[in-house]
């Protein structure tokens, strides 16, 4: 019988153990996890979970009896030491393992830059369950927090924080929120949202951390209780990198998520797109989809019609979402919904539908996600009218 073997017992692997078995296949599945706990959702770790607001049930993907129902073999707090791909077999501290296809699902960790190592209690970074419980229970003891990053998870972390009652304060070194994807309309959207909620931004600032713990910025300085790194994530691609498959922070991989072995798959936050101009994809959805494409892969199930990428966040009491591409690149139009002050920006490439960003106005996203699918040619006044319906904007 053969087998697929999956490291990494998080989102995108439980996903593609499921996955393999909705397309039929029938072989052995082990999915091996370096965590004690089932393959949980990360998302809520910095919203409402560390606010003790989400029991951890609720972000389980795959409990142990599912699991079983489903013929997967979990092995859980047992990290995957190397890979053997000669003898096409993996190994853990007691165990080695054989494998017809390999999918590798380790995701990646929080970024770090060098402080002092007294100020290590102090400093946190959210990845995990124990990182976020680690925040929420500081959060109760503090009375201010320092944000080093104005990304999206620092922007979340930022929420929290400030929701917890305390003084926040966020460093972000780009002039303006979220740089590396947003474009301008909603970094200052963003920006409003946290300014109006009370955390003091400091952007076009790289703080300096001192050994006694002081933020020390152009704007002043302040001594924390708190410090929360959010400036990026690096791949966990060591055990690919060391089997010799080709890496560069992240797994490269083809669209099906194939490595430079074909028997070997890279899904999720681990795996680096070539044919996207070797991109990373650290997002829920691209967890999903990338281990659907290596189920199909491995099953020969035809291939999935392609969906434009969508994104979304939480910040105090709003839902932001992103849709396709929205850059500064193209038209935007504005739409105001008058009643709750909602908003969405629809971007146009030549007057075809390619990007929106819904600011709680999530129907807009689902009414704009076949549109955008297939690049609708769209009105641009009946887009910013509210009034309209938005498939009522379509041009024939
Ligand atoms: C705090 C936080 C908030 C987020 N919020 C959002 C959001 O609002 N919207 C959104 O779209 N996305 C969000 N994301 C991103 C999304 O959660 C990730 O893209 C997704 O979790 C990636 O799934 P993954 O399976 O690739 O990695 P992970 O979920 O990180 O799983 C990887 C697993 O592999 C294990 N592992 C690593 N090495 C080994 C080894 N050698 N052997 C065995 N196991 C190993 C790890 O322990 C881990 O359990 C958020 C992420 C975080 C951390």
């Amino acid at each position: 019988m053969s087998r697929t073997v999956i490291v990494g017992a998080g989102q995108a692997g439980a996903v593609a153990a499921v996955k393999l078995r909705e397309f039929g296949y029938n072989g052995e599945i082990v999915l091996i996890g370096a965590e004690q706990h089932p393959p949980y959702e990360r998302p809520e770790l910095s919203k409402a979970y560390a606010l003790g607001q989400m029991p951890f049930e609720k972000l389980v993907l795959l409990p142990a009896d599912k699991a079983t129902e489903q013929r997967i073999e979990m092995r859980l707090a047992a990290p995957v030491v190397a890979i053997d791909r000669d003898k096409q077999v993996v190994r853990t501290a007691e165990d080695e393992i054989g494998y017809d296809h390999l999918i590798l699902a380790t995701g990646g960790e929080g970024r770090r830059i060098p402080l002092p190592d007294q100020l290590a209690d102090k400093v946190h970074i959210v990845r995990s369950r124990e990182d976020a419980d680690a925040l929420g229970k500081a959060l109760a003891k503090a009375a201010t927090a320092a944000i080093i990053g104005g990304g999206w998870l620092g922007l979340e972390a930022a929420a929290t924080c400030k929701s917890s009652g305390i003084n926040v304060h966020l460093y972000e070194t780009a002039p303006r929120l979220c740089a590396r994807v947003a474009p301008e309309w909603l970094s200052s959207v963003l920006h409003d949202i946290q300014a109006d909620n009370g955390v003091a931004l400091h952007l076009g600032e790289t703080p300096e951390i001192t050994d006694d713990g002081q933020i020390v910025s152009a704007s002043g300085s302040i001594t924390p209780d708190v410090i929360v790194l959010a400036v990026g994530m690096t791949a966990n691609d060591s055990l690919a990198a060391d089997a010799g498959l080709r890496c560069n922070d992240g797994v490269l991989v083809s669209e099906n998520g194939q490595s430079s072995d074909p028997k070997i798959f890279a899904i999720g936050d681990c795996a680096r797109y070539v044919h996207l101009g070797n991109l990373r994809r650290e997002s829920w959805q691209n967890a999903n989809q990338s281990a659907e494409d290596a189920a199909r892969g491995i099953t020969g199930s035809p291939r999935r019609n392609a969906e434009p990428d969508w994104f979304w966040s939480k910040q105090f009491k709003h839902n932001i979402q992103m849709l396709g591409t929205c850059t500064d690149a193209q038209d935007a139009v504005l739409r105001v919904h008058p009643k709750t002050g909602a908003k969405s920006c629809f971007f146009l490439d030549q007057g075809l539908l390619v990007g929106c960003i819904a600011v709680d106005s999530a129907r807009d996203i689902g009414m704009s996600r076949g549109l955008v699918a297939k690049g609708q040619k769209v009105d641009h006044a009946k887009l910013s009218d509210p009034a309209i319906p938005i498939r009522g904007c379509v041009e024939t």
